[in-house]
């Protein structure tokens, strides 16, 4: 089932394990938004994480 396509590379983010992750921003205004994305595209571009990172460790 496809649920929408990843913000960073834009292909299909199936139901898959994590997936589909959710990105979301706020802005310091008013504005806020959030897009599907694969766990992996998310991890890869984030860098290091001071923490959090083990939302997308994989328990299977
Ligand atoms: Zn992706």
């Amino acid at each position: 089932m496809k649920i929408g396509v990843c913000c960073f590379c834009s292909k299909p983010v199936d139901e898959v394990g994590l997936d589909p992750c959710t990105l979301s921003i706020a802005t310091n205004g008013e504005g806020s938004q959030s897009w599907p994305c694969h766990g992996e595209c998310y991890v890869e571009r984030l860098g290091d994480l001071p923490y959090g990172r083990e939302l997308f460790e994989n328990e299977d």
